[in-house]
């Protein structure tokens, strides 16, 4: 990677080859500053509710006072606008800057505002989305936050990599598994990338951990059980929800409502508030 794409470390004001690159480095470090807590949210596979979780997470927060911001880099599938219901909305600049579209107490950015065809395929190698991803977070305007909530897409690549690259200060990985092994074993990988990286954890959610039957209540363990909390137990970080599937969640994020906002009461609700609650006390 070239030293413009990974951002100038140099102290500018010695700096012979000083830049507007440097420029800009200098001005996000110090924009960073403004950001209290950053949550990369990860997961190996897709389709375990990583955007579900990264969603309400965000809206928790917001919906206990803090100021949130969301970023979704999932650039090839991105669903966090069509989970909060803003996925037509426009976005504008000011002082050559993107502003966060505002939803629910949430300021979020996303590929998909970009997107003049919802259904457009993003066909971007590296260097791309590296550009987008530093787009998202060093060229919008962002402003003092309490937290920044990003959802990476699954896997351990140029994402959550560049993602982890950029972010400086204070950051924490959510990371989101289902309880089968197939998902477990994925779920390790990323991991692994967290202790790699650093990036410490601040815990595991299992989703999807027993289905809640809408006419009684009672939770019918599907899938085995526990695949989440012996994956936190051997990295030795802690877990924090088991959030079961529950029909009120896939039909409130096809509506673009946070499950949070939109079936407080439920058993995913009540579970997921574990996750909320350990954000809060970072
Ligand atoms: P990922 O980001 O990991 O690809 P998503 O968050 O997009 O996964 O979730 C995939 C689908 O599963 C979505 O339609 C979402 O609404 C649904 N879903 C996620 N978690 C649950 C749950 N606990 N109960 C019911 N549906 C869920």
């Amino acid at each position: 990677m070239s030293e413009e794409q990974q951002g100038c470390n140099h102290d500018c004001e010695h700096c012979a080859n000083k830049t507007e690159t440097c420029e800009a480095d200098l001005r996000f470090a110090e924009e960073q500053k403004l950001i209290k807590h950053k949550i990369v949210v990860l997961s190996g596979k897709g389709g375990v509710g990583k955007s579900t979780m990264a969603v309400n997470l965000a809206y928790g927060l917001a919906a206990r006072g803090f100021k949130v911001g969301l970023v979704d880099v999932d650039l090839h599938g991105p669903s966090i606008p069509t989970m909060l219901g803003i996925k037509d909305s426009t976005v504008y600049a000011r002082d050559e800057r993107l502003l966060p579209v505002e939803c629910d107490g949430i300021d979020v950015m996303s590929v998909e505002f970009f997107l003049p065809d919802k259904d457009a395929a993003v066909v971007w190698r590296g260097p791309m989305k590296y550009s987008a991803i530093k787009q998202f977070l060093q060229e919008t305007y962002w402003g003092e936050l309490d937290y920044l909530v990003v959802d990476c897409p699954p896997g351990t690549g140029d994402e959550p990599l560049g993602v982890c690259q950029m972010l400086q200060g204070e950051k924490h990985a959510l990371v989101v598994t289902t309880p089968q092994e197939v998902s477990a074993a994925d779920v390790r990988k990323s991991l692994d990338f967290c202790r790699l990286l650093p990036l410490p954890v601040l815990g595991v959610v299992e989703n999807m951990s027993g289905f809640v039957c809408p006419h009684c209540g009672e939770v019918t363990y599907i899938f085995k059980q526990g695949g989440g909390e012996k994956l936190a137990e051997k990295a030795k970080v802690p877990f924090l929800a088991k959030i079961p599937i529950e029909p009120g969640v896939g039909a409130s994020s096809d509506e673009g409502k946070p499950f949070m906002k939109a079936i407080p009461g439920s058993v995913a609700a009540k579970a997921f508030a574990a996750v909320v609650d350990a954000a809060a006390k970072l």
